[in-house]
């Protein structure tokens, strides 16, 4: 693979292939599993990620909002969808793309069993999900009864059941894990065999091999990471950030450093700026010597304020020149998650927020 030249996001698709099969290596073969590529799927390029587990296999995807599901359909996925968080305002397009809408509040079903009446459609699939502790989204168990009577079995067909746990990767709220499965597990019995049930992200599949029901939901881990090393070590970080040396210039003692010169040499710096900043999603928090990038395999901190479309790192020690590659996340170098810890925050954000603006690069062969 060639050096860059610009900064650019890797997309390795056989990477994602590989952590799809850690996940299928962790579950039955009953199990299903849905792939959840909201936020762009986490960051990358929704089409292409959904495109290349649909050819793999998967069974679901699910998104956050009706319009990122629409983005699929466009580009021709025809895998299911769940979309985890509709809003009344979009009903009548998740009918139209085929998307699949989770049902969390009884505002949002009846508003949905009207729309669907309206467009005399019968038993459109729909989703249930309930609240077990998250308290973030969800019926709560004692809902099911008026739940039942609510639902309309001519308008909607119920396809699943789930729901969603606030701490899997968290070895100190094992309890508090298990005190929503078994809500999950009372919930359950209210329902007969027919819908699906739901309930693990990745750090619940690892962890909680117990509970992987009818279907498992996995998004950061098809991207990479398993939220604790003895896991990480079996995943494959999907995205790599590189970027290159723009410009390099030598600070005397005593110069200053970028916005509000909030850097002063206190001794011969050799500086090199770099085309990505705060705009790009490499927050200001990593400014001032929090984080670091890795040019010729060397640590290099990033000193000064973070710019929007630029930050400078302290190369002093490198023998690097203009134009060389810089690699900011990789999968040996440097990870999403190590470079998070940097900054007090987990790979998740990094990836997510990683702007449009960053072209991709899809990687297909190893
Ligand atoms: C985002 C999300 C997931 C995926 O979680 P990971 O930790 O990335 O595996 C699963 N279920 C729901 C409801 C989600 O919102």
């Amino acid at each position: 693979m060639g050096k860059t030249k610009e900064t650019v996001l890797e997309i390795h698709l056989p990477n994602l292939l590989d952590n799809f099969q850690v996940i299928k290596s962790k579950i039955s073969s009953s199990t299903k599993v849905l792939a959840v590529v909201k936020a762009v799927a986490y960051g990358s390029n929704a089409v292409a990620i959904a495109k290349c587990l649909e050819l793999a296999g998967v069974d679901y995807f699910a998104v956050a909002y009706v319009s990122e599901g629409i983005a699929l359909r466009k580009e021709g996925i025809k895998t299911p969808i769940l979309v985890l968080h509709p809003q009344i305002e979009n009903l009548e397009k998740a009918i139209r793309y085929d998307l699949e809408p989770s049902m969390y509040s009884f505002r949002i079903l009846n508003a949905f069993s009207k729309v669907v009446q309206q467009n005399s459609i019968r038993k459109y699939p729909v989703h249930l999900k309930f609240n077990t502790g998250l308290n973030r989204l969800g019926f709560n168990e004692m809902d099911i009864k008026a739940l039942k009577k609510t639902f309309n079995q001519e308008s909607l067909k119920l396809v699943s059941i789930f729901s969603h746990l606030a701490a899997t990767e968290d070895p100190s709220e094992t309890e508090f894990t298990k005190t929503q499965l078994a809500v999950f597990a009372r919930i359950s019995q209210h329902f007969d065999a027919a819908p699906l049930r739901h309930v693990l992200n990745t750090s619940g599949i690892l962890n909680y091999p117990e509970a992987h029901y009818d279907m498992v939901r996995t998004g950061i881990g098809l991207y990479g990471f398993g939220n604790d090393p003895q896991f990480d070590k079996e995943f494959k970080p999907v995205l790599h950030l590189k970027t290159v040396i723009s410009q390099i210039h030598t600070l005397n003692k005593g110069e200053s450093l970028g916005y509000n010169r909030a850097f002063i040499a206190t001794n011969t710096t050799k500086i090199a700026t770099l085309p990505i900043g705060h705009a790009d999603g490499i927050s200001r928090q990593y400014g001032n010597g929090n984080g670091q990038v890795y040019i010729k395999s060397m640590p290099a901190k990033i000193i000064g304020n973070v710019c929007m479309d630029m930050l400078m790192v302290d190369v002093s020690t490198i023998d690097c020149e203009e134009g060389e590659e810089v690699i900011i996340i990789d999968d040996k170098t440097q990870t999403a998650d190590s470079l998070a810890k940097q900054a007090n925050t987990i790979s998740y954000e990094i990836l997510t927020a990683l702007s449009e603006r960053i072209q991709r690069k899809l990687i297909v062969k190893p």
